[in-house]
């Protein structure tokens, strides 16, 4: 059984938790450094980026983090994709991890909060990316562009990267936590083996 970390410092862990828990893994709400210790990965939700990044150097979890990112299956969703990038064009704490670029709220005002069917190469043997993920996005950021081993894991239809891998490190910038498609989680469940 997969021991899972959610980072729970502020915004859509529980969701996460739930999800995780449906498909058997052991579930660990990380709040503390110590808390990493035996973790097989670990997801950053969605939320406030700012928030969380407050909240990481405050608990003394951004050097943690970067350690545990290193070595471990690390996944972003939302503001967790931009706690874990590379670039983001603001001076705000980030892990500075994932080789991409991203900005935050790139969708903007009129277009807030949007669903859309994306394709999805989940990698799998059993047809599972056959059918569309509906992909529900919040105020979200896009990856402007991947870069070094980083690799585009979906696109919306005009080519815009929504989803990204690199090795262990997977951002998603809209909520797959939010659905009851399991896919991704599926998928990150398979990175941390
Ligand atoms: N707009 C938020 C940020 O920049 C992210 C929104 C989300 O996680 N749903 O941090």
């Amino acid at each position: 059984m997969s021991r899972i970390g959610v980072l729970a410092l502020q915004g859509a862990f529980l969701e996460h938790q739930v999800l995780l828990e449906r498909l058997g893994a052991e579930v660990v709400q990380v709040r503390l450094p110590a808390q990493l210790d035996g973790l097989d990965g670990l997801i950053i939700p969605g939320g406030e980026s700012t928030t969380i990044g407050k909240l990481a150097v405050a608990y003394g979890l951004l050097e943690p983090l970067r350690e545990f990112g290193r070595h471990k299956a690390l996944w972003g969703t939302c503001a967790g994709a931009i706690f874990l990038a590379k670039d983001i064009g603001l001076d705000q704490p980030i892990l500075g991890l994932m080789d991409i670029s991203i900005r935050r709220n790139a969708f903007g005002r009129q277009v807030d909060s949007f669903e859309t069917n994306l394709r999805v190469d989940f990698g799998g043997s059993n047809g599972s990316q056959a059918q569309p993920f509906r992909a529900v996005f919040i105020r979200a950021p896009l990856i402007e562009a991947v870069h070094g081993a980083a690799r585009p894991l979906a696109q919306l239809e005009d080519g815009r990267i929504v989803a990204a891998r690199e090795g262990r490190l997977l951002a998603t910038v809209f909520h797959p936590e939010l659905t009851s498609d399991d896919r991704f989680h599926r998928y990150f469940l398979e990175m941390t083996k």
